[in-house]
């Protein structure tokens, strides 16, 4: 049985789960307005990930007999400046996913709930990949910003993102 201040903490997860997804879709449309519909691409498949880390806590909160409660999602920032903007909100976002995985952790920790302690490690390495690409992708707009052209490459290049369902995504 899941401990009641854990359940309630993943709760809060999946909201912040959500939210990621809501996040990352405002900028898939700021995106297409700017006329480069591979970076909307690039942010849908992100969108993507963050539904299926959301239904990764549901799925444990059901196997621990707790109870997933939904509640309201907050609206995402609809305008950012350039696209170096939005990338460099995506990497001040994921460091705060990391804030709050590391908190769930150091919760697990605390009551000594080995089970969720180890669910939790798949989400702390994902973690490190989510802030390694941001930052991958903050240094290339950053490049893009001072040579003219070179953004409508990178608007090739992250067209060919592909969103690969997990195994354990079967909903
Ligand atoms: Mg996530």
């Amino acid at each position: 049985m899941l401990d009641q201040k854990m359940e309630a903490a993943i709760n809060g997860q999946i909201n912040a789960e959500i939210y990621s997804a809501y996040l990352y879709m405002s900028m898939a449309t700021w995106f297409d307005a700017q006329q480069l519909p591979g970076m909307s691409h690039w942010m849908r498949v992100q969108a993507q990930e963050e539904w299926s880390h959301t239904f990764k806590f549901y799925k444990y909160v059901n196997e621990r007999g707790g109870r997933v409660t939904l509640g309201a999602i907050d609206g995402p920032p609809t305008e950012w400046d350039s696209p170096l903007a939005v990338f460099e909100a995506v990497a001040a976002h994921e460091a705060k996913v990391t804030g709050l995985i590391n908190g769930l952790m150091d919760l697990a920790l605390e009551i000594r709930d080995h089970a969720s302690s180890s669910f939790l490690q798949w989400f702390i390495d994902e973690q490190v990949e989510e802030e390694a690409s941001a930052a991958d992708m903050v240094g290339k707009m950053k490049h893009a910003a001072t040579n003219p052209g070179t953004i409508l490459m990178l608007d090739n290049e992250l067209a060919a993102r592909v969103f690969n369902p997990p195994v354990w995504l079967n909903i």
